[in-house]
């Protein structure tokens, strides 16, 4: 078993990481370059850098950083966390890894996609998260919108219980193809209904009957799993405590899916904290 699993390898994923690995502890990083780093060309405001250092060199000299001390980096893409006696974190490709403690530092919310209807209708139709909201569409129509792993995994969640189509908005990838769960390819112009959702319109003109439409597009984000799992989430960040702890025992959160001030310096000192707080944690649970 991994005892702590982290999820994003960005600066606070990565800085929790360096201090569970040394603290003893068999830890696994899980993420991609998806980071906000890959955006910022020029950091002049981080301490040590006599010369502005490029974001791309310093999230590759972090990643090489957790693996000479020991972590295992994983490249791929959460879709669920589970907890049972332990946390089960699945992964779009490789897998599930267990953790008696999960570091969530997936960065900031993405915002959600510029679709018609689409905030008109949360919560009187469009949903975030298959998990807490199925039960309403028993039986019911309902479509799912995304491409990717994230998408299939919340339309197989939602399979279960009822009649679900993916929208790809678009060419369809062939982690959707290979699903075997019903698809169209359409781009989508807006999500329509009365009181609560009616339907999904296409630009070319078709429309699809359903009562609820789940948004999953891209992969999930912090806040997605919070929200599954049941996090106090104020202002799309993840409250937690100074010690990093959210509200639900075992799960630590740190950089940008938690802080108000989206620094460098902040995602490195809270992913320390984190990580500390993870060590404790499993060390008082031992
Ligand atoms: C244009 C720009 C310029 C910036 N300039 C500066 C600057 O000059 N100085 C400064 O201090 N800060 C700067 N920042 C901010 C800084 O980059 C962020 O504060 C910092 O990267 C946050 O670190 P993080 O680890 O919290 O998140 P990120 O670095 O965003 O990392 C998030 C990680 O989570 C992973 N992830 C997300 N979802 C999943 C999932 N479902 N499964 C697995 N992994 C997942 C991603 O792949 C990634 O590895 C800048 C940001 C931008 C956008």
């Amino acid at each position: 078993m991994n005892q702590v699993v982290v999820i994003g390898c960005g600066p606070a994923g990565v800085s929790s990481a360096l201090y569970t690995k040394r603290a003893g502890l068999a830890t696994t990083i899980i993420g991609s370059n998806k980071t906000a780093l890959f955006k910022a060309e020029k950091i002049e405001n981080y301490y040590g850098f006599k010369e502005p250092v490029n974001g791309v060199q310093l999230f590759k000299e972090g990643i090489e950083q957790a693996k000479r001390l020991g972590c295992n980096v994983i490249e791929d893409e959460v879709i669920s966390i589970a907890n049972e006696s332990n946390f089960k974190v699945k992964t779009a490709t490789n897998g599930e890894f267990i953790g008696a403690a999960v570091i969530l530092a997936t960065g900031k919310q993405r915002f959600a996609p510029n679709i018609a209807g689409l905030k008109e209708f949360e919560g009187r139709g469009v949903s975030y998260c298959a998990i807490c909201d199925a039960f309403f569409y028993r039986n019911k129509k309902v479509a799912v919108i995304g491409n990717g792993a994230y998408a299939v995994s919340e339309a197989e969640e939602l399979k279960a219980v009822a009649d679900v189509t993916i929208l790809t908005n678009g060419t369809a990838s062939e982690e959707v193809k290979l699903s075997g769960i019903p698809y169209l390819d359409l781009e989508i112009e807006n999500i329509y209904g009365e009181a609560k959702v009616n339907g999904v319109g296409f630009k070319n003109g078709q429309t699809l009957t359903v009562s609820g439409v789940f948004v999953a597009i891209g992969s999930a984000s912090s806040i997605d799993f919070a929200k599954k799992l049941g996090l106090f989430v104020e202002n799309n960040r993840i409250i937690a405590d100074v010690k990093q702890q959210t509200n639900y025992p075992g799960i630590f959160a740190a950089g940008d899916c938690c802080a108000t001030l989206s620094q460098v310096c902040v995602a490195v000192a809270q992913g320390a904290v984190a990580g500390l707080s993870a060590v404790e944690f499993i060390r008082n649970k031992a």
